[in-house]
């Protein structure tokens, strides 16, 4: 099964990646993961990611495609992935499309899950006082969401439009939305 996970920042993409793969046995594949690890090992891409990251601004486009590429064609891919965290723009949902053509392997699902900016805001104090990352300060996380409200939420009508869209409501238990995500697969 091959899935968009899409959702603000703050929505519980991350953790319901991680439930979600363990039911259908596919990767979780973060973008924001994969970064912070290159970060973390001052790599070449991680040394140019970093300013973006730390501003809450996406890191361009061809950085991340070139990640994702990467990571697309292990092999452990085969039977299909979560996507947590891209595409985070239409460009990049238009070069995912083409690429994953190209492996002839699209996008069977987009799913959306759907907090409003108030518990947005409130979850991610949280988190910064939890596990302390530092794009998690209450300026960047304000323009983390103006960026995902102008660039990111168009991706969803994208897929909307390919009749591959589902909403869930993402406020409740973790395990009550996860069981809405996997409804949501049938
Ligand atoms: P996340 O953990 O998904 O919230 O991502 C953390 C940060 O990593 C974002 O605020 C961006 O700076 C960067 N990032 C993650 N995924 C992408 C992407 N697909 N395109 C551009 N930047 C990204």
């Amino acid at each position: 099964m091959r899935i968009v996970l899409l959702g603000p920042p703050g929505s519980g993409k991350g953790t319901q990646a991680a439930l979600l793969k363990d039911r259908i046995k596919v990767p979780h594949i973060s973008t924001g993961d994969l970064l912070r690890s290159a970060v973390a090992d001052e790599t070449p891409l991680g040394r140019q990611a970093r300013s973006f990251m730390d501003r809450g601004e996406l890191v361009p486009d061809e950085l991340v495609l070139g990640l994702i590429e990467e990571r697309l064609g292990a092999a452990d891919v085969q039977p299909g992935f979560i996507l947590d965290g891209y595409p985070r723009n239409l460009a990049q949902a238009r070069a995912l499309d083409e690429l994953l053509e190209r492996l002839e392997q699209p996008v069977e699902k987009a799913l959306e899950l759907r907090v409003d900016e108030e518990q947005i805001i409130q979850r991610l104090a949280r988190r910064a006082e939890e596990e302390g990352r530092s794009d998690d300060t209450e300026e960047v996380v304000r323009n983390r969401l103006k960026v995902y409200r102008e660039q990111t939420a168009p991706v969803s009508e994208h897929y909307r439009e390919h009749g591959l869209l589902a909403e869930i409501d993402g406020i409740g238990s973790i395990e009550d939305i996860n069981q809405r995500l996997a409804d949501a697969l049938g």
